[in-house]
This record gives structure tokens, C-alpha cells and sequence, in this order.
């Protein structure tokens, strides 16, 4: 029998199987036929995450700083004198991922797709090829996480879609991604044109209440002047806002399926990157002491929520009051930030933790004065 069975071979599910796999017999079930395809990111993250990550992917850009232009069409450079973020090819970091378990043991199934299990005194688990059985199990299977429903009432709080396009456009400013906010193009989100060299990647989120995305993307393509020049397009969903629970008996969750995902930005890969190291390290230990339980695996979320759960929580706090904020709002914001003391509280943005930034900022008087409608609004 295995010692564990994760269901998932994108980057979180492959970096526990990279761990657990230096001494325990680990089995990757993947529903495609190889990792990292069909690609559903724009590849922006930090060297951090990159160091976690365990590998070195291609990067394709370097970026120093963002433009945000908001509804009224002002728009604010936030920029650093250090590399803010990375732009990677997602399907070759999430397949140099699992060559990394690979090589450390793990044993991948591809083209296999997980159904259903059922926890007695070791999982059964049901696939598209028919089963396995193995001591514990691990839901590594993205926004749409069947294991994470098997553990009952456990979707996440909210799903926001997101739509991206390659586009065959050299940006002017390699070094710069923009973001437009406001109802035209992104309502509950924001749009992203990355500078790649010989392309751009162009791309949204939207609240769910929205409706499909790819009204916003025809606009947004559109008015650029992008419409003809299409490479790819691709679409999927972030869950923000967590879920219920991330483990039970025999079973831990990590990644999407654990709704671990930066709900400002949309970014599942710091916090699955965060958490999945607690993860293997709790789930060793009940292994070696073979105390699989539900209440021998809480002690994994309690840890990965003293470590990361503040922020995330945060950054629904955050994401909340965005939702509530209307053009004309935003457009009071743009003014409030082009001032020279926010500016520069902006450039110190941390991708990996950018709620912190924006916390601060509530803090100053002035912000407090242009959050008294809003204010008012939510109470009524
Ligand atoms: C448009 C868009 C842009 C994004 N941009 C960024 C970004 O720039 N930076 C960032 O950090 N994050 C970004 N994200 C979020 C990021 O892509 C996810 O948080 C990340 O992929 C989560 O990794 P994961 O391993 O948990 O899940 P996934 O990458 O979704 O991997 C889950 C794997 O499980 C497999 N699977 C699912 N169900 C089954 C089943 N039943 N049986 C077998 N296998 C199964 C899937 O095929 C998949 O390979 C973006 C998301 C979207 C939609």
C-alpha cells in the first residue's frame, strides 16, 4: 500500500511529492497527459517564490514596477529600483516541478483521473482507471477540488474567473505591467497587459456576479488595438476566501484546493508554496507515528494559519471593501495616490504580501477622510 496518493500534478500537488517522496512511497495522480498544460496563470511572481518553487524555470521578463490607470484615465507608475516580479512560463515551471519529484522518487500516473475515495483504516480510492489504495491522501486538484468536497460543505467562500490572451505586441516599457481598474474592463478585479519581449500577455479577473469574462477581454483587446494580433487565450477560476477546512481523516489539503490564494491579487502560488512544506512536515510525523486523524492533522492548519493566515485574511478584508467601491470612488483613489507620501508608500509594494502596503496606507489621515462615504454607503 502507499504511504500517499496526492491527486494533482500542478505545482502544489509536485512540490509535497518532491518532499514526501525522500522517504515515503508517494503516487501522483494527474487527470492530463503531462504537468503545467492547460496553462490558466500569467506567470507573475516573486524570486521568493521562485526559490520555493525548488526549480528554475525560463523567466521571460523582469519587471521593476507597475502603471495603474484608473477609470478616468490617470495613472500612477509605482516602481523599484529591484526586480518586483518575475514573468515565468507556467507550463515549464510546473513540468520541471514534477520531473524534480520525479527524480526524488515519486511515481506519477498521468491521463488518470481521481473520482472518489472512501477513508476506513487506509483510503480506497476510485479513478478513472480503476483504484488504489494508500494511508493517507492529499487534494492537490485546483479551484474545482473534488477532494476538498468530499470533506462536506467545503467550497470556497467566493470564485472570481480570469481570462488571458498572448497578444504579438512589444510593449514599449519591457519593465512595467499595467493594470487598469474601474466597471469597463474588470468590475470586483483588475486587468493585466505583461510585457513578455515579442509579446504581451493581456488578462482580467472579474467578480463572479459579473458574469463570463470574455466581454470584458473583447473591450479591453479592443480599445488597445490588440484584437487582431491573438496568439492564445486561455480562462479559468481563483477561489478567494478560503474554505471551511483543509484537512480530515486520512486527507490534508494544499493550493487551490485548500482556497489558499492572495485575494487581492489572485497569487495561489506564495501561499500553496507557504503551506504544502507545513503540510508534508505534519503529515510525516502522523505517518511515522501512524495517527492519520482528523485530529492529528489539525495541527496543519492551525500552523499554516499562524504563518500565512493573517494576510490572507486581510486580504479578504481588503478585497471586500474594493468590491464596494464605484468608478467614482476609484477615481478619488487615483487622485489620493498620485500624491508624492503615498507614491512612495506604493513603491515598497510586496507582491508576496501586498495587503501590508495597503494597510498602512488606510492609515494615513487622508485616506480615513475619502473612506467616510464609502463608509457611510456600507452602512446603508
Ligand atoms: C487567469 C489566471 C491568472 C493567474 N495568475 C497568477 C499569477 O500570475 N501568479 C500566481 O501566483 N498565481 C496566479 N494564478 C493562480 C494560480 O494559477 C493557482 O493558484 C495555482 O495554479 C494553484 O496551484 P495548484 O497546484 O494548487 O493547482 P493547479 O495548478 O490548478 O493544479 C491542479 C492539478 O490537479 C489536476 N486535477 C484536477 N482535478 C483532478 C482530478 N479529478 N484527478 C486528477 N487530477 C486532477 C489538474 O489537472 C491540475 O494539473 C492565476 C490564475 C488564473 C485563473
Amino acid at each position: 500500500m502507499r504511504d500517499v496518493t496526492i491527486v494533482g500534478g500542478g505545482p502544489a500537488g509536485s512540490l509535497a511529492a518532491a518532499d514526501l517522496a525522500r522517504d515515503h512511497d508517494v503516487l501522483v495522480l494527474e487527470e492530463h497527459e503531462s504537468s503545467g498544460r492547460p496553462v490558466q496563470c500569467a506567470g507573475l511572481i516573486s524570486d521568493e517564490v521562485i526559490r520555493m518553487s525548488g526549480v528554475r524555470p525560463d523567466i521571460l521578463n523582469t519587471l521593476h514596477g507597475a502603471e495603474v490607470v484608473f477609470p478616468d484615465g490617470r495613472s500612477v507608475i509605482v516602481r523599484s529600483d529591484w526586480p518586483k516580479a518575475r514573468v515565468v512560463d507556467r507550463s515549464d515551471l510546473d513540468s520541471r516541478m514534477a520531473d524534480a519529484a520525479m527524480a526524488a522518487g515519486a511515481e506519477y500516473s498521468y491521463s488518470e483521473k481521481y473520482i472518489s475515495h472512501t477513508v476506513g483504516d487506509h483510503v480506497v480510492v476510485t479513478t478513472s482507471d480503476g483504484g488504489h489504495t494508500t494511508r493517507s491522501i492529499v487534494g492537490a486538484d485546483g479551484h474545482s477540488s473534488k477532494v476538498a468536497m468530499s470533506l462536506g460543505d467545503n467550497g470556497p467562500r467566493e470564485y472570481i474567473r480570469g481570462i488571458q490572451a498572448d497578444v504579438a505586441v512589444t510593449a514599449p516599457h519591457q519593465d512595467l505591467f499595467r493594470i487598469h481598474l474601474g466597471s469597463r474592463y474588470a468590475p470586483g478585479f483588475f486587468t493585466w497587459e505583461i510585457p513578455c519581449g515579442d509579446f504581451t500577455r493581456v488578462g482580467l479577473c472579474t467578480s463572479w456576479s459579473a458574469g463570463p469574462p470574455m466581454q470584458y477581454l473583447k473591450r479591453l483587446l479592443a480599445d488597445n488595438g490588440y484584437d487582431s494580433r491573438i496568439i492564445t487565450m486561455y480562462s479559468g477560476k481563483i477561489p478567494v476566501g478560503g474554505r471551511r477546512t483543509t484537512y480530515g481523516d486520512r486527507c490534508l489539503l494544499t493550493g487551490d484546493a485548500a482556497g489558499l490564494v492572495k485575494p487581492i491579487s489572485g497569487g495561489g502560488l506564495y501561499p500553496a508554496f507557504k503551506a504544502t512544506p507545513i503540510l508534508c512536515r505534519v503529515l510525516r510525523q502522523a505517518l511515522s507515528s501512524d495517527n492519520l486523524s482528523g485530529k492529528a492533522l489539525s495541527e496543519y492548519e492551525s500552523a499554516w494559519r499562524s504563518e500565512i493566515g493573517k494576510g490572507l485574511d486581510r486580504g479578504y478584508t481588503l478585497r471586500r471593501l474594493f468590491c464596494r467601491l464605484d468608478d467614482g470612488d476609484l477615481i478619488r483613489a487615483g487622485r489620493y495616490a498620485s500624491r508624492d507620501d503615498v507614491r512612495s508608500e506604493l513603491d515598497e509594494l510586496d507582491l508576496d504580501d501586498p495587503s501590508a502596503v495597503m494597510k498602512r496606507i488606510m492609515c494615513h489621515g487622508g485616506a480615513l477622510l475619502a473612506a467616510i462615504p464609502l463608509g457611510l454607503r456600507c452602512l446603508i
